[in-house]
């Protein structure tokens, strides 16, 4: 294994809530080959930022905490996570020698035959799909979501974990038919452990602003309690787990 190997890391989370099962630390990877309409990490994006930080290093940042994570874990999320494959692979592998579990937040863009070993090395895959119809999807991230089609496919042929995530976003995603669609597509994939529906929100609007990027959904409200309940109704009758 190379432990050499250095990675570009956005920042770290000691006492993660919301990035898997437990309490978890989270390292944010810098990078990412989406343009999601709905980001609230855009300062993620550019490959070149964040800092260098080697295998050992983060781990030896992550041991010390490591007695809170009984029920939980470490969590690699971006970011693209999957875009530095080789690091993320030898991170999992150092991660997995110390009896942690592992989890990968990922959008899928990076090719599977790119990054395969990673995946294979996650206990568990937070996977978002941002949208099942390839225009809407690259009218919402730039490309056309095929990536994390593909990699559902594999999970589900490999046995491996997947928590599906999906944003609802008044005007693009919140739409019923749409979610019907969704939910009638994702049902027969029995890899999915959770279904995890995340009301868009304005909390990382400011980013967009200090980086002087057009941010699109600058009128978008974040949907009413009803309207995500609603959808979610759609995804438990069609026999998901949802949360
Ligand atoms: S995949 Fe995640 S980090 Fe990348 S642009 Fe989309 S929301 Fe942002």
């Amino acid at each position: 294994m190379d432990r050499s190997l250095t990675g570009r890391i956005h920042s770290l989370e000691s006492f993660g809530a919301v990035d898997g099962p437990g309490l978890r630390y989270v390292v944010f990877f810098q990078g990412c080959p989406l343009r999601c309409a709905f980001c609230h990490n855009p300062d993620s994006w550019d490959f070149s930022g964040g800092s260098e930080m080697g295998v050992e290093e983060l781990v030896a940042k992550i041991l010390p905490f490591r007695a809170f994570y009984r029920e939980g874990g470490v969590t690699l999320s971006g970011g693209e996570p999957l875009a530095q494959p080789e690091f993320a692979a030898a991170l999992l592998r150092r991660l997995k020698e110390e009896g942690l579990h592992t989890a990968v937040d990922t959008a899928g863009s990076v090719p599977l035959d790119r990054c395969r070993a990673a995946v294979d090395l996650a206990d568990l895959l937070l996977l978002d799909i941002k949208a099942l119809d390839a225009g809407l999807c690259r009218t919402i991230t730039g490309q056309d979501g095929a990536g994390a089609l593909a990699l559902l496919e594999y999970c589900q042929k490999a046995g491996k974990p997947v928590w599906l995530r999906h944003v609802l976003v008044p005007g693009l995603t919140l739409d019923l038919t749409r979610l019907e669609e969704l939910a009638r597509f994702l049902a027969p994939y029995t890899c999915i452990q959770t279904m995890e529906l995340l009301p868009f929100h304005q909390l990382g609007a400011h980013k967009w602003q200090q980086l002087g990027i057009p941010y699109t959904l600058a009128d978008t409200k974040p949907p009413l309690p009803e309207e995500v309940e609603a959808a979610r109704a759609v995804f438990r009758a069609a026999g998901m787990p949802v949360r």
